[in-house]
C-alpha cells in the first residue's frame, strides 16, 4: 500500500513542475480566453520555485514540506493562483502537523481545510467558475472512495476523474470572481483556468504514487 511520507509529497511536487510545464501552453490559452492569459506561466513559475525550495531547504515531515511550498507559490506568483493555492498547501501542511508519514484520511482532511481557506481568501463558492469547482467535487470523491475502502491510488485516481469533471463543468458556468468575472454573460462557453490545475495536482499525486 502507498506510503504518505515526505518521499511520497516531494515526489508529487516534482511531477506538478513538470506537468505544470508539459500543459503551460494549454492553460494559459484558457487564462487568455477570459483573462489576462498568464496562468500557465504563473504555475511553471510557482512551481520551479517549489522544486527549487524542497532542494535548498529539505524539510523533514510531509507537514513542514507542505507549509513551505503553499509560502513559496504565494511569494513567488503575483497572479491571484499564487495567494490562493498557496493557501491551499500551506493550511493543508499545517494540518498534518509533524508526523513523519500521514494516512490517506487525514491528508484528505487536510486537503479539506486547505479547500476551505480557499474558499475564505477568495470568497467563491460552487458554480463561481474557479478552482473550486474542480477541487471540492474531488475531495468529496476522495472522502467517498476512501471510506468505501478503495486503495490510496485508486481513490485518488477517482478523485482526479472528478476533478476532471468539474473542471469540464464550469464551461457552461458564468465566472463570479477573478478575472474573468469581468467579461460577465461572455464569460459564459469558456473553462476555467485554475480549476484545469486542479487537475493536475491530482494528476501528479497519482504520478507520485510509482
Ligand atoms: P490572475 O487572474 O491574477 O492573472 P491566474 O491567471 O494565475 O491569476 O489565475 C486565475 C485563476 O485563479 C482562475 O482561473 C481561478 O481558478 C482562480 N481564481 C481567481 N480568483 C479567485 C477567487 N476569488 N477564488 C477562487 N479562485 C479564484
Ligand atoms: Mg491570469
Ligand atoms: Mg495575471
Amino acid at each position: 500500500e502507498l506510503v504518505l511520507d515526505t518521499a511520497y509529497f516531494r515526489r508529487w511536487l516534482a511531477a506538478a513542475h513538470r506537468l505544470f510545464e508539459r500543459d503551460s501552453a494549454r492553460l494559459t490559452a484558457l487564462d487568455a480566453a477570459i483573462g489576462d492569459g498568464d496562468h500557465g506561466a504563473n504555475m511553471v513559475r510557482g512551481f520551479q520555485a517549489v522544486t527549487a525550495g524542497v532542494v535548498q531547504t529539505p524539510q523533514a515531515c510531509p507537514g513542514d514540506l507542505l507549509t513551505q511550498a503553499g509560502t513559496t507559490l504565494t511569494n513567488s506568483v503575483g497572479g491571484a493562483s499564487g495567494p490562493l493555492f498557496g493557501m491551499a498547501l500551506r493550511r493543508t501542511g499545517k494540518r498534518l502537523g509533524a508526523e513523519p508519514a500521514v494516512s490517506a484520511e487525514q491528508f484528505a482532511a487536510a486537503l479539506r481545510a486547505g479547500a476551505q481557506a480557499v474558499g475564505k481568501l477568495g470568497g467563491a463558492v460552487p458554480g463561481d467558475a474557479t478552482l473550486l469547482d474542480a477541487l471540492l467535487p474531488a475531495l468529496d470523491v476522495l472522502d467517498r472512495e476512501l471510506a468505501a475502502g478503495a486503495t490510496v491510488l485508486g481513490a485518488l485516481e477517482a478523485a482526479r476523474a472528478a476533478a476532471l469533471d468539474g473542471a469540464d463543468a464550469t464551461g457552461p458556468m458564468q465566472a463570479s470572481k477573478g478575472r474573468a468575472s469581468y467579461l460577465g454573460e461572455r464569460s459564459i462557453g469558456h473553462q476555467d483556468a485554475g480549476a484545469n490545475s486542479v487537475v493536475l495536482l491530482f494528476e501528479a499525486l497519482t504520478m507520485a504514487a510509482d
